[in-house]
C-alpha cells in the first residue's frame, strides 16, 4: 500500500481528499469546524496538513489527533528559514521516534525567491536525510528549484513523496515520477496562463497525481484575494478532468 493511499484521487478523480492544506493556521481559528463541514459536504474525505516550523508542530499534532479525518506531516519550510535553528533537527528526530509518526516529512524544500540559500540547503538536506533514515516520504515545496532538489533527493535515495504545487515541464514531471514521486495538482491549473504546467498535467499518468488546495493560499481562478478552503478542491478536480479530456 502506498503511503498516500487515502489521498489518491483514482482514475476518474472521484475520490476527493485534500493532500495539502494548512488547516492548523490561525486563519482558520475562528471557523475551522465550519470550513471542515463545508469540505466534507462537498465530498472531501481526508485532509493532509503539513508542518512548516518547529513552534507550530505541537499544536498541529494535537489538532490532527482531534480530527480523525486528518493526517499530518512535520517539517521546516523555506519560507520561515530565519526561524529555523539547529535544535529543530533534534526535535524533529524526537518527533519521528515517537509512537505516532507523522505521515511524511514536509513541507520542506528550496525556494530561490527567499534568502539564506546556504542555510536553506543545510536545512533541506538534513530533513531529506532524516526522511531517508526513517523511510518516510517527503512533501516538497519548490520555486525555480525543481532540478537542484531532484539531485539532492536522488543522492539521499529518497524514493517517495509529492511535489507540492507542481509547476514545470512534462520532462521535469516525468523525472520526478521516475523517482517515485506524485505531483500535487492545485489551483494553478485553473488559470489558462499556466500552459506548460497544464500540458504536463495532461500527459502524465493519472495515478501520479494528487489533488490539493494549499488552503488558505493558492486561490482558484475567480477567487483571487480570498482565503482558500478545501471545499474548492471540487473546482480543481473539475479543471483537471477538463484538461485531461
Ligand atoms: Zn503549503
Amino acid at each position: 500500500m502506498t503511503w498516500c493511499s487515502g489521498f489518491l484521487p483514482g482514475e476518474s478523480f472521484d475520490h476527493l481528499a485534500d493532500s495539502h492544506c494548512h488547516l492548523d493556521f490561525p486563519e482558520f481559528d475562528d471557523d475551522r469546524d465550519t470550513i471542515l463541514d463545508r469540505a466534507r459536504a462537498a465530498g472531501v474525505r481526508r485532509f493532509l496538513v503539513p508542518g512548516v516550523r518547529a513552534d507550530q508542530w505541537r499544536r498541529l499534532r494535537e489538532l490532527a489527533g482531534h480530527y480523525d479525518d486528518w493526517s499530518y506531516a512535520l517539517g521546516l519550510h523555506p519560507y520561515f528559514i530565519d526561524a529555523h535553528v539547529e535544535a529543530d533537527f533534534v526535535r524533529l528526530e524526537q518527533e519521528l521516534a515517537a509512537d505516532k509518526q507523522p505521515l511524511a516529512l514536509g513541507e520542506i524544500g528550496l525556494d530561490a525567491t527567499v534568502g539564506a540559500h546556504d542555510w536553506q540547503q543545510v536545512v533541506f538536506k538534513k530533513q531529506v536525510d532524516l526522511a531517508a533514515a526513517h523511510g518516510l516520504p517527503v512533501i516538497l515545496h519548490h520555486r525555480k528549484t525543481l532540478d537542484v532538489m531532484l539531485k539532492i533527493v536522488k543522492a539521499a535515495n529518497v524514493r517517495a513523496g509529492v511535489i507540492h504545487a507542481f509547476s514545470g515541464s512534462y520532462e521535469q514531471a516525468m523525472a520526478w515520477i521516475d523517482q517515485g514521486f506524485y505531483l500535487g495538482v492545485g489551483g494553478v491549473i485553473t488559470y489558462e496562463r499556466a500552459r506548460k504546467t497544464r500540458d504536463a498535467i495532461r500527459r502524465v499518468p493519472a495515478e501520479a497525481l494528487l489533488l490539493e488546495t494549499d488552503s488558505p493560499d493558492m486561490p482558484v481562478q475567480g477567487y483571487q484575494g480570498q482565503r482558500n478552503e478545501p471545499a474548492r478542491l471540487v473546482m480543481i478536480r473539475d479543471a483537471l478532468r477538463e484538461i485531461r479530456r
